[in-house]
């Protein structure tokens, strides 16, 4: 058995949705366990509809994200029928909102829907091209989460569960990406980019030979293609490399979506729809070194930098203890740190939360922000064992005028990160890339 997983940029309207199946049609005799992500784009809608305030205005981006749907379930000639009660679900609970009031449960709810009918559009288009296929919600398989709605962890129960359920399944069963429950039957969503996570879970649960997460790129390439044109395609990468990438914002695989493959010790293959005949990338627990050392390049745009200063903090055991456990409060991650003896710098994501943590620190020590900033991370086995990576990627940011405002090199070896102003986030990476990839 393998696992198939289409995302949004692989959904987009009728005719990609018939080119994915097509794609499922030629993998039949390795028995594809199918997961999709909602439709492309659909996520962002279902979300700004949540979020609107305007009655009237949600009415419009209700009557939108209908259209899409049916406009599709017609070129494909599926009735439209088969959307009917989900679109009449949504537009109910999407009534139920109050002024300026989604609770995280709704919100979770709403975007439920895009995976919900995804999965039943690709289920009927792949029973049009003669394939046995049915579609199911994760949660229906036994896929249950905790209640952080948003971001929910999946129960470990949900590894068994998933394994009975789907040994039962005899046609093509295509899963919801994204999705969970709790015990008492609320929908939970599990994180942006979620669907490739919920592959990863799904693949481990069944011991599959292979995971397959089909996008629109050739692979993990050398860099994000759409900041170097030049960027190329890696043909194999290690679980920790591609862990560090994902971490640290190569938007192509959820950082999530490792472990569960790499505890079994499934091969993780990142292949492109629009161009099915390329090889793309294989993640293994041992890949080949090559000559570069330097395996590719990823960036987190949008990162707010806090330094922190405390005199007291000199020699005061406890201090880091209670600066953490500020950021653990309000569950916020932080990416890159540094410390001295008097100063702590950190990033997190310039989401939730911000004000009241500064707000916090503020109690115990002297907090500066820094806004739009950008982490930049080269990451490569190769590293572990090459002298010079270092300098080599500082002398190429001050070759090119960009100043570097925090640096760290992770305990594994494998990358060094820092961070640049978000103004010259392209220009790093660019110049980068052509220090290590020369293009
Ligand atoms: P999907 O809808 O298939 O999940 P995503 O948009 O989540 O697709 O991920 C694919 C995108 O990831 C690519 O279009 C590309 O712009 C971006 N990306 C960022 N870094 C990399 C990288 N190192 N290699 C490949 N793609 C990358
Ligand atoms: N549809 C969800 C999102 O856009 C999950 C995914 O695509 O992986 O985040
Ligand atoms: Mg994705």
């Amino acid at each position: 058995m393998i696992v198939m997983k289409f995302g949004g940029t692989s959904l987009g309207d009728a005719d990609r949705i018939k080119n994915a199946c097509n794609i499922v049609k030629s993998k039949l005799k390795k028995k594809p366990i199918v997961v999709v992500s909602a439709v492309s784009g659909m996520t962002n809608m279902l979300i700004k509809l949540a979020n609107e305030n305007s009655f009237e205005k949600r009415k419009k981006i209700s009557a939108k994200i209908k259209d899409k749907h049916l406009d599709i379930l017609k070129n494909l000639n599926i009735e439209s029928s088969l959307l009917k009660e989900d679109l009449n679900e949504l537009e109910d609970s999407v009534d139920k909102i109050k002024d300026n009031n989604i609770d995280a449960k709704t919100f979770d709810l709403i975007q439920s829907f895009g995976e919900r009918m995804s999965s039943k559009i690709v289920a009927a288009q792949l029973s049009n091209i003669g394939i046995e296929s049915q579609a199911y919600n994760s949660y229906d398989l036994g896929f249950l989460t905790d209640d952080e709605f948003g971001s929910a962890e999946p129960l470990d129960i949900t590894h068994s569960n998933l394994r009975k359920e789907i040994k039962k399944i005899h046609a093509v069963p295509v899963i919801t990406g994204f999705l969970g429950k709790t015990k008492d039957g609320q929908i939970t969503t599990i994180g942006r980019g979620g669907s490739d996570f919920t592959t990863s879970i799904v693949g481990a649960a069944i011991d599959a030979k292979e995971i397959q997460i089909w996008t629109d790129v050739d692979g993990i390439m050398s860099t994000d293609p759409k900041i170097v044109v030049n960027a190329q395609t890696i043909s194999e990468v290690s679980f920790a490399e591609a862990f560090e990438l994902a971490y640290f914002g190569a938007r192509v695989l959820h950082p999530k979506s490792i472990l569960p493959a790499m505890k079994k010790n499934i091969p993780v293959m990142v292949l492109n729809s629009f161009n099915s005949d390329h090889n793309g990338t294989t993640i293994l627990t041992k890949v080949k070194q090559n000559d570069s050392t330097v395996r590719a390049i990823a960036y987190k745009k949008n990162i707010t930098l806090v330094n922190i200063q405390s005199t007291r903090m000199f020699g005061a055991h406890g201090f880091l203890a209670r600066l953490f456990n500020i950021f653990e409060k309000y569950k916020k991650s932080v990416d890159v740190i540094a410390t001295s003896e008097v100063s702590v710098s950190l990033t997190v994501n310039n989401d939730k939360n911000i004000d009241d943590i500064l707000n916090e620190l503020k109690e115990i020590s002297n907090v500066n922000i820094r806004e739009n900033k950008s982490i930049i991370c080269i990451v490569g086995e190769g590293m572990r064992n090459t002298l010079g990576v270092a300098g080599r990627t500082f002398s190429t940011m001050g070759k090119n005028n960009i100043n570097i405002e925090l640096i760290s090199q992770g305990a594994s070896e494998i990358n060094i990160t820092f961070i640049v102003d978000g103004n010259d986030t392209d220009k790093a990476i660019n110049a980068l890339h052509k220090e290590y990839f020369g293009k």
